[in-house]
């Protein structure tokens, strides 16, 4: 099982800061930012290339997510970046697909 979905089972401690039915958010164990949550379905989904126009919903559902959890840290007016690494080249590390959530500084781009 990956570590995304033993925190989901609760099999491994994660600093929650969001939960429903089919969503979690919790902080990054390595933040690049003052702050740096994660987003994640529930459902064990690996990367972009398994979206498809039957579960494309949970990409908009994660962005609602984002948007909440942006709204309960205070980060809603200041602004935040959205990111998702899919693949090697973008640096993914953890095949359980989901988005940073970045806020707390201003930040460059990086590529
Ligand atoms: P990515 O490169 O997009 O796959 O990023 C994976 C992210 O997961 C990294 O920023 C890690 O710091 C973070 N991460 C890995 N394991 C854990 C964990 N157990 N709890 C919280 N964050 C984690
Ligand atoms: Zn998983």
């Amino acid at each position: 099982m990956c570590v995304f979905c033993k925190i989901v089972n609760k099999e491994i401690p994660a600093d929650i800061v969001y939960e429903d039915e089919k969503y979690m958010a919790f902080k990054d164990i390595n933040p690049k930012a003052p702050i740096h949550i994660l987003i994640i379905p529930k459902e064990h989904i690996e990367k972009l290339e398994d979206i498809d126009d039957t579960n494309k919903g949970i990409i908009g559902d994660m962005a609602v997510v984002a948007n909440k959890v942006a709204k309960q840290l205070g980060i809603d007016k200041t602004g935040y970046r959205i990111v998702i690494n899919n693949g090697p080249d973008a640096g993914q590390e953890v095949y359980h697909i989901h988005m940073h959530l970045l806020g707390g500084k201003k930040m460059a781009f990086a590529t």
